[in-house]
């Protein structure tokens, strides 16, 4: 059977570039591969025929020499030729395999070698609510894997180095033949790394990095609140073999406060007073973060009455004005009375029995409505 021209072969013109031919073999390698067609003996013969057009097709010399001669300007058979150029078939293929397939089987050099990152941490960091409000500075430790201080990190002997690994040459990937197929896998000798250590530093073993207990200085911002997170860029756990450290993660949780209640940007307190003072009106001293503020309750204030304090807020973090402050004014009943005191408001009970609907008139309405209730209950 006489030898089909190679252009043809491929489907290609004669003045193809390198990239059309790459394109065509590449369809036609997919659409013959062997396992894709098992048992077919034609499918194999256009796959071979295909890997030996290309690998004459894609070497510029051989090329040229095939264009002047035809065949015989390549064929290690026929003397005369070019100059051999592997056994047939098989030798050599595996490097054009790999070379047209290894983007997609994502093998393919020092891109694919192993990450030596160190892992990310995360610490959790009670505050008190004055600390999350106005920022502060404190000081954490965090069990942690850090760099090895014996051989600064490279997992190596004093006075030794790692050495680049003999089974992928330095890559970190080897390619495995099977079938027809070349495949990029991690190196088993080195890891992935690349590298090998033939004396490893006593202290870490030869990673690079020991157990510890690491002091930390944290900055919090002003404004912080349970929920925010810190992110401390390398203060994670040390890398590998040298490798880049990990993040660390402050996740702040505000305790409860004995007197305020934060929402957002705003707080909330309850203040207890008197009955007198709600009764007749006055001015109250209530607590702020920052101090303490008149509040002037008008006369007849009822009990659970919300005051607003403008600006007495917090200033939550990213946000430019303060919250407000909200009291809620709770009317307390005296207890632990004098005898003196009894007979006052007995006075004061016996008066305003007097006068229906005034004084009292959420009670008064109240009790009108309960009047009315069985009433037309017993109708
Ligand atoms: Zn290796
Ligand atoms: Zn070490």
């Amino acid at each position: 059977m006489a030898k089909r021209d190679f252009y043809e072969v491929l489907g290609v013109a004669k003045n193809a570039s390198a990239d059309e031919l790459k394109k065509a073999y590449r369809r036609l390698a997919m659409k013959y591969h062997p396992d894709r067609n098992p048992d077919d003996k034609s499918a194999e013969d256009k796959f071979k025929e295909a890997n030996e057009a290309y690998e004459v097709l894609s070497d510029e010399d051989k090329r040229a020499a095939y264009d002047r001669y035809g065949h015989a300007g390549v064929d290690p058979n026929m003397a005369g030729g070019a100059g051999g150029f592997g056994g047939g078939g098989g030798a050599g293929f595996g490097d054009i395999f790999g070379d047209v397939f290894g983007d997609i089987f994502g093998g393919g050099g020092r891109g694919g070698q192993r990450s030596n990152r160190g892992s990310d941490l995360g610490y959790t960091l009670e505050l008190d609510l004055e600390e999350a409000v106005r920022g502060t500075k404190v000081q954490i430790r965090v069990p942690t894997m850090a760099e090895c201080e014996t051989c600064d990190g490279s997992g190596a002997k004093k006075g030794t180095s790692a050495t680049q690994c003999r089974a992928c040459n330095g890559s970190g990937q080897v390619r495995v033949q099977q079938g027809f197929f070349v495949m990029s896998q991690t190196c088993p000798t080195c890891h992935g790394r690349g590298k090998v250590i033939p004396d490893p530093c006593k202290s870490c073993h030869g990673e690079g990095r020991v157990r510890k207990q690491k002091t930390l200085e944290v900055k919090i911002p002003a404004g912080v609140d349970t929920g925010d997170r810190i992110r401390l860029t390398g203060e994670g756990e040390a890398g590998t073999h040298g490798g880049p450290a990990g993040d660390l993660y402050v996740q702040v949780v505000v305790r409860d406060h004995r007197i305020f209640k934060r929402d957002g940007a705003d707080l909330y307190c309850e203040v207890p007073i008197d009955f007198a003072d709600a009764a007749l009106g006055g001015e109250l001293e209530v607590p702020t973060l920052d101090g303490r503020v008149k509040l002037r309750i008008p006369e007849g204030t009822q009990s659970g009455k919300l005051f607003r304090l403008k600006g007495k807020g917090v200033k939550p973090i990213r946000s430019h004005a303060p919250g407000d402050m909200l009291c809620r004014v709770v009317v307390e009943t005296p207890v632990n009375l004098t005898p003196r005191q009894k007979e006052l408001l007995q006075e004061l009970r016996t008066s305003m029995n007097g006068e229906d609907g005034k004084q009292s008139p959420q009670k008064d309405s109240f009790f009108s409505a309960v009047r009315k209730f069985f009433d037309e209950m017993t109708k």
